[in-house]
């Protein structure tokens, strides 16, 4: 038996891709550095390496790690979360196609199809995926080249039934793709629910430390990743060798975070449920949660974001700039907590549209820290904005 043949999830993350150094057996592959590889003889490659755009040993380490997580056979890995969609979207959609976007995901994807591809041609209708009769009647008026769904949706924690919507999109012959960045691999395996492509914003729980921008696609599709390859190397956006590696090495600790992130979070949301001036929890681990049912037969913990309501909007910012050991800050998945202002942080670029966030909410990654200590800083912030 070799190291390639355990199959645990912790294993596999910490194992796929990870050869030792044939040179010095380096337990930990060294970081290639180089953007140039020797030939022997013309077209003579070693290793198949020619150019650090088309390919870089840390990157196809990476690249390996993440398939290996997400239960795919190809993976790739890109400079930030929005290059990975981008590229993605421009593989797959021609003018004239359409997308059928959830309508709670992540403002920068909507700004993605709307302003930049829209003008190219590109459709976009936005509909709520957590509720496939609409989803189907939006296909039945017109068939979309891809259905697009973040679930967990962020920020308000809409569960969506990937494997009914797998089934929705593939009647209508839509290519059914997965933000999987809040769940992440360790607690959600999109692609074994029926999906096409799982997307991630690296930067988020698979790097982990708030340290490294990076996204990812993984897929089973041969035609598919090879136009998504093809794109990678032709329009370039992909990670940089210290980026992939970094990003490598949180993975390896994903399945133990998520753990601590998912109980935390669990914590977190039971807390501000039971506290009078919270009008309104969103996390799927509450029984209370619309999707809770749901979330528990597709996921196998419930995360570290929680969003609440507070009582009005001046509550709520108050709120926000009222925690200590939460930092208010964009992005989310790192060891530490942060606080979010969705309508004026990482939503603002959807203000005024049918994806735009209550201004009485207010988003937070529940970090890896004490646990009363996280319960101490929302109660004395709760009690200052109050
Ligand atoms: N998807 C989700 C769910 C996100 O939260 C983000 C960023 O916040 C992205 C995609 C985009 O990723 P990046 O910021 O790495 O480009």
């Amino acid at each position: 038996m070799s190291r390639s043949d355990f199959a645990g999830f912790d294993s596999l993350a910490i194992h796929a891709g990870q050869e030792f150094d044939p040179a010095t057996g380096a337990v930990i592959p060294p970081v290639h550095f180089s953007t140039t590889y020797a030939q022997d003889g013309i077209g003579g490659l070693r290793g198949g390496y020619e150019y650090g755009r088309s390919g870089n040993p840390t990157r196809t380490a990476l690249e390996t790690q993440l398939a290996a997580i997400e239960g795919g056979q190809h993976g790739l890995s890109f400079a930030s979360g929005l290059a990975a969609e981008d590229a993605l979207l421009r593989s797959v959609l021609k003018p004239g196609d359409e997308v059928l976007l959830g309508n709670d995901v992540y403002g920068g994807t909507y700004r993605l199809i709307a302003r930049v591809l829209a003008p190219w041609g590109v459709g976009l209708r936005v509909v709520d995926m957590s509720d496939l009769d609409q989803v189907a009647a939006a296909l039945e008026e017109r068939p979309a080249r891809m259905v697009w769904v973040e679930t967990p949706s962020n920020p308000l924690l809409r569960i969506t039934d990937i494997a009914g919507l797998a089934r929705l999109g593939h009647a209508a012959g839509a290519v059914v793709v997965v933000d999987n960045t809040f769940a992440s691999p360790a607690l959600q395996r999109p692609l074994s629910l029926g999906a096409d492509v799982v997307v991630h914003s690296t930067t988020k729980y698979l790097g982990g430390h708030s340290d490294v921008v990076g996204g990812a696609l993984v897929m089973n599709d041969d035609a598919l990743a090879e136009q998504a390859r093809f794109l990678q190397f032709a329009a370039g956006a992909v990670s940089g060798p210290l980026d992939a590696w970094l990003t490598t090495r949180g993975i390896k600790t994903l399945g133990v975070r998520m753990q601590r992130h998912s109980e935390n979070g669990d914590a977190v949301a039971r807390f501000l449920d039971a506290h009078p001036g919270v009008a309104r929890v969103y996390y799927p681990g509450l029984e209370s949660h619309p999707g809770h049912e749901l979330a528990a037969s597709q996921m196998s913990a419930f995360g570290g974001i929680v969003s609440l309501a507070l009582p009005d909007a001046a509550t709520a910012r108050r709120f926000a700039e009222s925690t200590r050991l939460f930092t208010l800050a964009e992005s989310l998945g790192g060891v530490e907590s942060l606080l979010n202002y969705p309508d004026a942080m990482t939503h603002a670029s959807v203000r005024g549209t049918e994806l735009a966030v209550p201004e009485e909410v207010v988003r937070l990654s529940v970090g890896i820290e004490s646990r009363d200590d996280l319960l101490a800083d929302l109660e004395q912030a709760l009690a200052t904005a109050g």
